[in-house]
């Protein structure tokens, strides 16, 4: 089978440096090109030299549809607004669309899935194994484990991250809700200040910490009476996340169109 071409969206950001150069080094993959913000001081640069791979003859442009229209998959790690633009651009072109961006509302979330019906996308708040095997974990626990155990999503973000918690905190507080069989929604406590009372029973609270260059630390806490089972997983390079997403747009190819996530990639569901 011919190398899949792979076009990264945003390339020229922390993640989409990363992706390029992670397309690049993947056997069965190869970098189609590469778009940036229009206005972005990176147009034009070669995307080869800009992910530290030296010169590819790969301009950076800002003309999404002629990528999307090039590239057999587009992994896109930018913003809600601009996922969801390029979301209707991979219907229109058929390529797979691998979306890693994170903080998509729910009305976001439903233009993806509306455009999920022409061609496959993986959308994962996280990409990295770990993360879905903690996913998955967690699920099963929380289905074990009763309403005595209080459930606690803590998570550890670099200073510069936008949204909080973050896309991964909440999708393990969905994957404890699921494995409680309740509605996140009724029992989320997203903040705590101030008196708040005592703890309601069956809540799903999270705590959320900003500072310096952490990558990504999650921990689900399961606090019982006389005991405590807490699972974690310390991402210590981005790379596992480009690795992730690469490994997702290899998997979808030839996919029937959907919307995936990386359970689906990593054969959980
Ligand atoms: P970043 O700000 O460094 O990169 C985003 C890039 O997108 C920037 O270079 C920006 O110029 C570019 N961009 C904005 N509008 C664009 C447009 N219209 N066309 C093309 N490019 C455009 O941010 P980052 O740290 O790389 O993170 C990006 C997103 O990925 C965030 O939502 C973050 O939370 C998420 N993320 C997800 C995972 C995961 O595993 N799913 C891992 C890390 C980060």
């Amino acid at each position: 089978m011919d190398a899949m071409k792979i076009g990264v969206v945003g390339c020229a950001g922390r993640m989409g440096r990363m992706i390029a150069r992670c397309v690049q080094e993947t056997e069965g993959a190869e970098l189609a090109g590469g778009t940036e913000a229009p206005g972005s001081p990176m147009l034009g640069r070669d995307l080869g030299e800009l992910a530290g791979l030296g010169a590819l003859d790969l301009a950076i442009g800002d003309d999404p549809v002629l990528l999307f229209a090039h590239s057999a998959a587009v992994i896109d790690f930018t913003a809600p607004a601009v996922s969801v633009a390029h979301a209707e651009l991979a219907a229109q072109a058929q390529s797979v669309h691998v979306i890693g961006t994170t903080g998509l509302d729910p009305e976001q979330q439903e233009a993806v899935s509306r455009a999920a019906r022409h061609t496959a996308v993986v959308l994962a708040p996280n990409m990295s194994l770990g993360v879905t095997l903690l996913t998955a974990l967690v699920e099963q626990v929380a289905r074990t484990l009763d309403a005595d155990y209080d459930i606690e999503v803590v998570e550890m973000h670099h200073r510069r991250k936008v949204d909080a918690p973050s896309g991964t905190a909440l999708a393990l507080g969905l994957a404890a809700a699921a494995g409680r069989a309740v509605d996140l929604d009724d029992v989320a406590r997203r903040v705590r200040d101030g008196h708040t009372g005592a703890r309601p029973r069956g809540e799903i609270g999270f705590a959320t910490l900003r500072g310096g260059d952490v990558v990504g630390d999650h921990t689900v806490v399961f606090a019982a009476e006389g005991e405590r089972l807490e699972l974690t997983h310390k991402a210590s390079t981005r790379e596992v996340f480009a690795r992730g997403a690469v490994k997702a747009a290899l998997w979808a190819r030839g996919k029937p169109p959907g919307l995936y996530s990386m359970k689906d990639v990593l054969g959980l569901t």
